[in-house]
């Protein structure tokens, strides 16, 4: 009976940080109960293999399995796994920042093209054909720009 209460609790809580308490189960976007929003998110993470490290920084970090659009699509393309920081950062920035949603979007491996660089092997045109990114965009994730 205790850990029932505590998970009310516990969904509760996740529901007001996600900012669901007030729309509820009217939100147009997020249909349902608790077992919507969980059940959703333990789908999708069990299809979307937990990574070891930051899809953004590559960093090995607690990680959390974010949602891009903010509207809980059972998508694997609008899931993201970004430790705490970038999560935050993510959320934050999430209509301001081009880079960052372009990252999320197409789940670029940032080390690895610095890595695939600095083998000397690649021009940037090359990695942006193998990464699927103008060189532009390659050459500011070399610069962290
Ligand atoms: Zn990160």
């Amino acid at each position: 009976m205790q850990e029932m209460r505590k998970r009310k609790a516990m969904l509760d809580e996740t529901k007001r940080k996600i900012g669901l308490a007030s729309s509820g189960e009217h939100s147009s976007s997020w249909k349902g109960d608790e077992v919507g929003y969980f059940g959703l998110h333990a789908r999708i993470k069990k299809i979307l293999k937990k990574p070891l490290k930051c899809n953004f920084c590559g960093r090995i970090k607690p990680l959390d399995l974010a949602n891009k659009s903010h509207e809980y699509k059972f998508e694997l393309d609008d899931w993201v796994w970004l430790c705490r920081k970038c999560h935050v950062k993510y959320d934050w920035t999430l209509k301001k920042t081009k880079r960052m949603r372009a990252i999320a979007s197409k789940n670029i491996d940032i080390i690895g093209l610095k890595k695939l660089y600095a083998t000397g092997k690649y021009t940037q045109i090359e990695l942006g054909k193998k990464f699927d990114i103008h060189h532009i965009t390659v050459w500011k994730y070399l610069h962290d720009q």
